[in-house]
């Protein structure tokens, strides 16, 4: 699916001599190169701050926390990975689900404007696949409803809605730094970014114990610190992100191509969107078919995401069931994700979809 060792060795001199250095001074926890990233990221998504953490997870269950949804509902969709939904529930909040858009499989914002209600503190779109949702109308409802934006942008590194920046658009955003993310550690690693001050403050504290100096602590927190070493990874791999989209897009781009006239819905990017392809993803009928055909020509794909949130057993207790999201559940049972990294070559396109007219042939 991705070919992480392929960058790697491209990297190896940059990062290997990095690490020595941060060795030897014996940084390992935040630190300067921590502080640096957090400048440079906030500056490549167009925010005021930005505060590093040790995962997605754990930027998106401080970003909930800080903005007061304990005891309240946060909308959101259920066709995401599980992440978007536990911090929710860590959160101390309510998960309520809401279907999402046909055209990008992210929130819906008609949907949205209707399951509004006093209960509501936040809404959280995904970002999926990196794509953005349609963010003008879901801001719109939020502003006059009071809720606190959350954008979960795990697969939407340098996107763009309308030219600007995914997680620049709603009160706060949090990103995933996992190894095969478009911006990719090596290990977990997450940030927060956001405009305010007090947020930046509070989120930042929160991650580090309640503490702003040390052995003092105002809240209860938690022990959320980014790992030196990962930013120093990031920093490195920050500066060829715009290239490697460019190259995913350009991938995406063969992949239609050459797909075309198939019976396969292929991805839809829409007028206001710049696509990131985190994931290319297409819907087929006999995906299973598919798979297996693919697996025995050494080709893997994989299923972003099988089962809905709402149908999966550590939610049964949420009073939702099969049949609440019709679009959701139709996507789980047809998408299919192809291979895509920016490593992956013309020929290997061609391989791919060789096999892929093959079947239909
Ligand atoms: C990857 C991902 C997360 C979680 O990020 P981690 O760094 O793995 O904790 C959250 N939401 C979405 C949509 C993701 O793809």
């Amino acid at each position: 699916m991705v070919n992480l060792q392929a960058q790697y060795k491209r990297l190896e001199g940059e990062v290997s001599e990095k690490w020595k250095q941060l060795c030897r001074k014996g940084s390992f926890i935040l630190g300067e190169e921590v502080e640096k990233f957090e400048e440079e990221f906030a500056v490549y998504c167009a925010r005021k701050h930005a505060v590093a953490v040790s995962s997605g997870t754990s930027a998106l269950h401080l970003a909930l926390e800080a903005s007061g949804v304990r005891g309240r509902e946060v909308i959101t969709t259920p066709f995401t990975f599980i992440a978007t939904a536990e911090a929710v529930i860590h959160a101390g909040g309510k998960i309520k689900w809401i279907d999402i858009e046909k055209r990008t499989y992210c929130l819906d914002a008609e949907e949205l404007e209707k399951n509004i209600s006093p209960e509501t503190a936040a809404v959280m779109p995904v970002q999926l696949y990196g794509c953005s949702a349609d963010m003008d109308p879901i801001l719109e409802s939020s502003r006059k409803a009071g809720l606190a934006v959350i954008e979960d942008c795990a697969q939407s590194h340098g996107a763009l809605y309308k030219g600007r920046k995914s997680g620049s658009l709603g009160d706060i955003a949090c990103f995933s730094f996992y190894p095969g993310k478009n911006l990719g550690a090596y290990g977990d690693a997450g940030c927060v970014v956001c405009d305010s001050d007090e947020t930046a403050q509070l989120l930042r504290r929160l991650g580090n114990h309640g503490s702003d100096k040390r052995y003092y602590h105002t809240e209860v927190g938690y022990n959320y610190r980014m790992d030196t070493l990962q930013a120093a990874v990031l920093r490195i791999k920050l500066r060829y992100l715009d290239t490697w989209n460019e190259k995913r897009r350009r991938i995406a781009g063969l992949y239609n191509e050459r797909l075309k006239g198939l019976p396969l819905a292929l991805p839809e990017v829409p007028e206001y969107a710049e696509h990131v392809f985190h994931q290319y993803v297409i819907l087929a009928d006999d995906r299973e078919k598919l798979m297996k055909k693919l697996a025995d020509s050494g080709i893997a794909t994989a299923i972003h995401y099988p089962v809905a949130l709402h149908m999966q057993p550590s939610f049964s207790d949420s009073g939702y069931s099969e049949g609440d999201f019709p679009v959701s559940e139709e996507i789980s049972r047809r998408c299919l994700s192809l291979p895509i990294c920016p490593e992956l070559s013309e020929s290997q396109v061609e391989y791919i979809t060789g096999k892929i007219r093959e079947f239909y042939g």
